[in-house]
């Protein structure tokens, strides 16, 4: 069934973005903290001194190499100590923004002092520790039995409880995406209001409605220790365009993990999220 008033977010940035590619990239080559060098003119090196950057990290597909399922990722050794370490070297101005909640981000790194945006910018907590979260409503709490009932009957698919967001994961039954956009689409009926339908890897979700990584990144920096410093972005998939462009608003780096040649508004590209690690490691050692 189509739903009336659900706004899903496209998997295809083509549409919007792909006349702004030119742009961007060339002005990178200007840019004095990138340089561009070996995959063709996608692709830039970090400098190797953070001081005055702000950064903005999304988790899967950036810091973490993506798994066939969202609890079966691997947090290599050492890269929680590398983002403490490189947080202390930044004066706290180092969040991580992913579509994960708080919770599952605290679970898998401890950091917990560490400034995070959760659920694509929903869930917040700042440098200095407040919070702020989203409250269910009886409705959301049905549409999650439901969803939870529902991929209980498609073999391949994956239920994933978010707390305030909900996902189905068809990585593992690729045949099924039809079916599980049809199905969340349903869900999201009766919640249109608070909710709303995003696609991202073979995945799609219903999320809290209003606020994006952009609005994440832009709150961030609007507040002590980030206000003043220059916000780097680095990003994977589609919620990240949003980032990307509030970074760039802000005169600041924005930088796509992945040479798949997908238009973005990033203004550079890196490889891998093994890129994006070792780059971290350099500049926090
Ligand atoms: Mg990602």
């Amino acid at each position: 069934m189509a739903v009336r008033g659900v706004w899903v977010r496209h998997n295809d940035p083509a549409r919007g973005v792909a006349d702004r590619v030119g742009g961007p990239i060339l002005e990178a080559m200007h840019d004095e903290t990138l340089s561009l060098h070996g995959h063709g003119r996608l692709s830039c090196s970090l400098r190797e001194d953070a001081s005055g950057l702000a950064l903005f990290l999304d988790i899967d597909g950036t810091l973490l190499d993506i798994a066939q399922t969202p609890e079966a990722v691997v947090v290599p050794p050492g890269l929680p100590d590398s983002l403490k370490r490189l947080a202390e070297r930044l004066e706290g101005a180092l969040a991580l923004i992913t579509g994960r909640s708080i919770g599952t981000v605290d679970a898998l790194f401890r950091l917990p002092a560490t400034a995070v945006s959760g659920l694509h910018g929903a869930e917040w907590r700042g440098a200095d520790g407040r919070t702020a979260t989203i409250a269910t409503t009886e409705a959301f709490e049905l549409a999650r039995q439901h969803l939870r009932r529902q991929t209980a009957d498609m073999p391949g698919v994956l239920f994933e409880d978010k707390g305030a967001a909900i996902a189905a994961h068809y990585r593992l039954a690729p045949e099924r995406e039809a079916q599980v956009r049809d199905l969340m689409a349903d869900i999201a009926g009766p919640v249109a209001d608070g909710w709303e339908l995003q696609e991202g890897k073979q995945v799609v979700e219903l999320r809290p409605r209003g606020r994006d990584k952009g609005d994440a990144l832009v709150s961030f920096m609007g507040e002590t220790p980030f206000r003043g410093r220059r916000p780097v972005a680095i990003g994977d998939d589609v919620t990240d365009e949003a980032m990307f462009a509030a970074a760039n608003r802000l005169d600041g780096l924005s930088v796509r993990v992945g040479l798949d040649g997908r238009p973005s508004l990033a203004r550079c590209r890196l490889g891998a999220p093994s890129d994006v690690r070792d780059w971290l490691a350099r500049i926090s050692a």
